[in-house]
């Protein structure tokens, strides 16, 4: 419904879970999707998923805590295509703990991989798109950046921090035609996820109004809309894929 032709797209954390669903729903809207992440062989993967789809992706190694590297990326992808109209920070961790046994290299983590590697992108991809005047960024955060989570101080601090950055960035950019919005997925059936109990499960369905966990799917089509023309209107929001669990 949406379509992306003639657009380029680079995905962060494209390797597995959600932002291979992202990467492969961009890509079936006509998007040149790069992906990114630190797995060359998974990326290579989703890659040839997305060409045997009919397609068209392109593989960058990188680590978004690596600034220099992002850059890299951007510049290739800028001097390869000409172009960078779609940036999806979605590369994200946990490392999940109660703040009393919470170790510096615990709390340090996911605020460098999940809240400095979407500055870092945003960063590097702001100034091509200043120039082209005209941008979609779309910010992965999480229920839990709204709501908090025990256990997860660290990684809701980061995703509570993607939120402001989201509506920072929107207000800096707005003006060159650049929306910035966040999605917020709630409990989504992937690696992050995968070692939920069954009793921690059963806990999580009761709060969810549509009675299940969410898949990647159900997140990508909400980061295609934002990513298109027709979200033209719509910048510093954040959107929750939740199944209701938050409203
Ligand atoms: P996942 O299956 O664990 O995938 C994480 C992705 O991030 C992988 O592609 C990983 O790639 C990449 N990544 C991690 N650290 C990176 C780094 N330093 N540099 C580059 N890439 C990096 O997780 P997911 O569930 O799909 O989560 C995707 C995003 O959604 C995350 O931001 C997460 O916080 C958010 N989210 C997930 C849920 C959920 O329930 N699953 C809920 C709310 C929000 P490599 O290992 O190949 O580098």
């Amino acid at each position: 419904m949406y379509r992306l032709d003639d657009q380029v797209a680079l995905v962060t954390g494209a390797s597995r879970g959600i932002g291979r669903a992202i990467s492969l729903a961009l890509a079936q809207a006509g998007a040149h999707v790069a992906l990114l992440s630190r797995s060359a062989a998974d990326l290579e993967r989703v890659a040839e998923e997305i060409s045997a789809g009919g397609g068209q992706a392109e593989v960058h190694v990188c680590d978004v805590t690596d600034a220099d590297g992002v850059a890299a990326v951007v510049k290739e992808i800028i001097e390869r295509h000409g172009a960078l109209h779609i940036l999806v920070n979605n590369a994200g961790t946990t490392r999940d703990n109660l703040v009393l046994r919470m170790s510096d290299e615990e709390w340090r983590v996911p605020l460098e991989i999940n809240l400095k590697g979407a500055f870092n992108t945003i960063r590097a991809s702001s100034r091509p798109m200043l120039k082209q005047r005209y941008g979609r960024i779309i910010n992965i955060t999480s229920v839990v950046g709204v709501t908090g989570n025990a256990g997860q101080a660290n990684y809701a601090a980061s995703k509570a921090g993607l939120i402001g950055l989201t509506k920072s960035i929107a207000k800096e950019l707005a003006s060159r035609n650049i929306t910035v919005n966040a999605v917020g997925p709630g409990y989504i059936h992937t690696d992050m996820t995968a070692g939920i109990t069954e009793q921690v499960k059963n806990k999580l369905l009761e709060a969810i109004p549509l009675g299940r966990l969410g898949e990647p799917d159900d997140v990508a089509p909400a980061v295609v809309f934002l990513a298109s023309k027709a979200a033209g209107y719509i910048t510093g929001q954040t959107l929750l894929v939740d199944g209701g669990m938050v409203m």
